[in-house]
């Protein structure tokens, strides 16, 4: 080997070591991003997952809400909601608490024969009304018809406007079923639970608004048609009367006292009518001064004319203070009896209107039956 061939091993071999060295250290680099690619993936993963279950229930949230919202109407939107709960949660037993005068009341829960058994620690959580999640390895009590063995409850108390006014508790079989993430969805189904129920109560207050007349506060002539049409089964197979009620020349004392005692003697002849009658027996305002009363499954036809004549002795009778002077009104009735008198409403109506009519044009003051021993 003459110089020059050294020369060339050794440029050689250097650079074969050089080309090692840069292997090596792209195969270290390489390894290193791999692992820290991995891992990057991996909690990138994990991120997702955690993401993809809070867009679950945050999506499961909407639902609560939708679905609370839908049926915030309803009578039996308690149990309802705690239906959901057992469904969307997945848990074994929930029970639904509502205050009601000072008192914690179960109000929904799918243990059997609602058979609730709280365990102390369970008491002291919901009498201060705070949130708690318990899991245990040992059995913490066991529910239901089954005595299931009780390892994770979880409960949440339900707030209105600062106000606790109730509480959640859900129970599960499996240790550690309850977790950070459910109480926090049991939160947010709580809160859900009071908006629900406040909406419920306005809807209610509403409702019943809408049903009565706002000077006498007896039923509106609308409540009064929607209420006969509900009970229309009911109509056709028990015996029922109608009477249409009328003042005797009311127009005269809105005329001579003015129409601020008109109002006076309106709400007073509702009182008198409403006290004569059964608590099953449904009053209207069907017109100005003119009243529908609905006199349900009477005992026979002379007991129901008794009944409206007492009413009209009593008016008679009944004396409205006007700047210290008492005056009274008279009323003219008409009744009619289904299904004597007419197979529908309306043929009732037109019938007691036309005894109405006839005693109005007869004297007033008098009750028409549309039975024959009056007729
Ligand atoms: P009749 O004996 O034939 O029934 O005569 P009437 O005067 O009672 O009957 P009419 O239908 O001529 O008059 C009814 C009056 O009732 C007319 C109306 O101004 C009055 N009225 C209707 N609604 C109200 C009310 O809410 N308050 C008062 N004060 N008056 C009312
Ligand atoms: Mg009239
Ligand atoms: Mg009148």
């Amino acid at each position: 080997m003459n110089n020059h061939e050294v020369f060339m091993v050794r440029g050689w071999w250097e650079r074969v070591q050089d080309y090692e060295k840069q292997y090596n250290s792209l195969k270290m680099e390489y390894e290193t991003y791999q692992k820290f690619s991995e891992q990057h993936i991996q909690e990138l993963n994990e991120k997702n997952i955690r993401l993809e279950k809070s867009i679950d229930s945050l999506s499961n949230i909407i639902e609560v809400s939708k679905y609370i919202n839908t049926f915030f109407s309803s009578d039996s939107l308690i149990s309802m909601i705690n239906d959901m709960i057992v469904g969307i949660l997945g848990v074994t037993y929930s029970t639904i608490f509502l205050i009601e005068n000072g008192e914690l009341i179960v109000k929904a829960s799918n243990i059997e024969n609602m058979n609730i058994k709280l365990t102390s620690n369970e008491y002291v959580h919901i009498n201060k009304g705070e949130e708690f999640l318990i899991n245990s390895r040992r059995v913490l009590k066991q529910t239901g018809e089954h005595k299931t063995d009780i390892h994770s409850i979880m409960g949440s108390p339900i707030i209105l406007r600062d106000k606790f006014i109730g509480y959640i508790v859900v129970e599960h079989n499996i240790y550690k079923f309850m977790t950070m993430e459910l109480k926090i969805f049991l939160r947010s189904i709580a809160n859900q639970i009071a908006i629900a129920i406040e909406n419920s109560m306005l809807y209610k207050q509403l409702e019943k608004m809408n049903q009565r007349d706002s000077l006498l506060g007896i039923y509106n002539r609308k409540y009064f048609f929607e209420y006969l049409e509900k009970n229309e089964c009911k109509k056709l197979t028990e015996k029922f009367a109608i009477v249409m009620i009328d003042i005797d020349d009311f127009k005269k004392i809105n005329d001579t006292y003015g129409h601020q005692f008109g109002d006076k003697i309106l709400i007073n002849t509702a009182k008198v009518v409403k006290s004569g009658i059964a608590q099953n027996d449904v009053l209207a305002r069907y017109g100005g001064e003119e009243f529908i009363l609905y006199i349900s499954n009477y005992i026979d036809e002379e007991n129901v004319y008794d009944k409206v004549e007492a009413i009209r002795t009593i008016l008679q009778g009944d004396k409205v203070e006007i700047n210290g002077e008492y005056k009274s009104v008279t009323a003219s009735f008409g009744i009619s009896f289904f299904p004597l008198n007419g197979t529908d409403l309306n043929e009732l109506i037109s019938k007691a209107d036309d005894l109405l009519y006839k005693a109005k044009k007869s004297g007033k003051n008098k009750v028409l039956s549309g039975h024959v021993f009056e007729s």
